[in-house]
């Protein structure tokens, strides 16, 4: 019996019924996809850039399939470049973008003479768009809009789920988690930020598979965090990923912070954390990824920073310490760059000059190009429930003068230290 029998007849939607036009598809991927069917290959637009154009949110990319092979889509396309370990993508400039363009495929494991060896790619991997369509991971992300009509091509039944918000999974979901853990993460991330149903898996399963993340390579990890965190449902999406007992393969650290006792004033600055980028977000706010990551590793790197005080004495070289072996624990999981590891000790750092205010610290982190960043942590850490008020009032003082008059509230303050608050 072979897969292709369970292949059905697709269902088309006309641009009437559907509704996307091709002015919101970017010019990038427009001409992708002209010039592709100018040089005679099939071209069409899938994934999240047609599942966001039909709920009417912004795409973050549009993707490119096509029945071109890569050597054919690289010949078509003068600047582009092959992608992947065996070349199973091609990335082709247009109109100052990155299109990823990529040739269907049939999922490697409904072939059934691979061996137990795992995932071999071949050019007999390449297949029709209807088995590029089930290899791919919820029918939502697997419709196709054709460019040249602007007909959506539905296998799956994708259009019908996405007007019921449901978020279906193709294939049974020992097979497709096990084969990729990554769609673990994708069913809570979608799940939330559409607010969709699961349908084919359930939440028991996704708690079932989850250990299937432990062996994840680390660089995925990182490509899914800020889809995770950054996409405006980050608070409902790390209180599910707790509620389905993930978190721990994603942020270990943490985890168990939050896991242990006494945990509430910890629990409510990360998820205030949350909350603030989330409405960021939806204010078209720039948010950052460094910014997050030093909320999540605080609590540890503060409980790590107590051990080494104990062991090296030296403050300085204690907290250096501490940030070194909280960065080195979510780095195991989690391929972090060094830009953004670099970010996140800036903002740990720059904690004590706020504790401290001081003319000379004041006038220093005022230059400093992270202090935004680091001042938005230290209001967090009193929102929370650290005893800082009167440090927030000081420094909200500090900054509504202007530089004239900052000279003049500076010499007024300079007393501060000895009447408040010092950790
Ligand atoms: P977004 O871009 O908003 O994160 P997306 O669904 O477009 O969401 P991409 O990573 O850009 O996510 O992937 C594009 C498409 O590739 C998906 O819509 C899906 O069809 C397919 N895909 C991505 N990851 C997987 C996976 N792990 N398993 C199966 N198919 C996948
Ligand atoms: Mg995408």
């Amino acid at each position: 019996r072979g897969v292709n029998e369970d292949i059905k007849k697709p269902r088309i939607y006309h641009p009437k019924e559907h509704g996307v036009k091709r002015s919101n598809i970017s010019d990038g991927a427009s001409k992708v996809m002209s010039t592709l069917g100018k040089a005679g290959y099939d071209a069409y637009l899938v994934g999240g850039g047609v599942r966001d154009l039909l709920l009417q949110r912004n795409p973050s990319d549009f993707d490119v399939a096509t029945n071109a092979t890569p050597q054919q889509i690289s010949k078509i396309f003068k600047r582009s470049r092959l992608i992947g370990r065996r070349f199973k993508l091609v990335h082709v400039r247009a109109c100052s973008e990155i299109v990823e363009v990529a040739t269907f495929r049939r999922n490697p494991k409904s072939e059934c003479n691979l061996g137990k060896r795992g995932i071999v790619f071949q050019d007999n991997d390449f297949g029709s768009i209807e088995e590029d369509a089930i290899r791919r991971d919820f029918t939502i992300n697997a419709l196709y809009l054709e460019f040249q009509s602007m007909n959506i091509v539905d296998y799956v039944g994708g259009m019908t789920d996405l007007a019921d918000r449901v978020l279906r999974l193709l294939g049974n979901p020992k097979d497709r988690f096990s084969e990729d853990p990554v769609r673990i993460l994708r069913a809570v991330r979608f799940s939330e930020s559409f607010d969709f149903r699961m349908v084919g898996f359930s939440e028991s399963q996704l708690r079932r598979y989850g250990r299937y993340l432990e062996h994840i390579p680390s660089a995925r990890l990182f490509g899914e965090i800020g889809k995770l965190f950054l996409r405006g449902s980050g608070k409902q999406t790390f209180n599910s990923l707790r509620c389905f007992d993930l978190l721990r393969y994603v942020l270990p650290l943490t985890d168990s912070v939050l896991s242990s006792k006494n945990t509430a004033r910890a629990e409510r600055f990360v998820l205030q954390a949350l909350s603030n980028t989330d409405q960021r977000v939806e204010e078209g706010e720039t948010v950052t990824l460094a910014f997050l990551i030093a909320v999540f590793l605080w609590e540890s790197m503060i409980k790590e920073k107590e051990k080494q005080s104990k062991l090296l004495g030296e403050d300085r070289e204690a907290a250096v310490r501490a940030e070194d072996l909280v960065l080195h624990g979510q780095q195991h999981k989690m391929a972090i760059p060094r830009r953004i590891t670099n970010l996140v000790r800036e903002i740990w750092q720059l904690q004590n000059i706020f504790l401290n205010p001081s003319v000379r610290k004041a006038e220093k982190i005022l230059k400093n190009r992270r202090f935004r960043a680091a001042y938005n942590f230290f209001f967090l850490r009193a929102e929370s429930g650290e005893p800082l008020s009167d440090l927030i009032e000081w420094w909200t003082e500090f900054f509504d003068q202007t530089v004239e008059s900052r000279k003049l509230y500076f010499s007024a303050s300079r007393s501060y230290k000895k009447r408040t608050y010092r950790k």
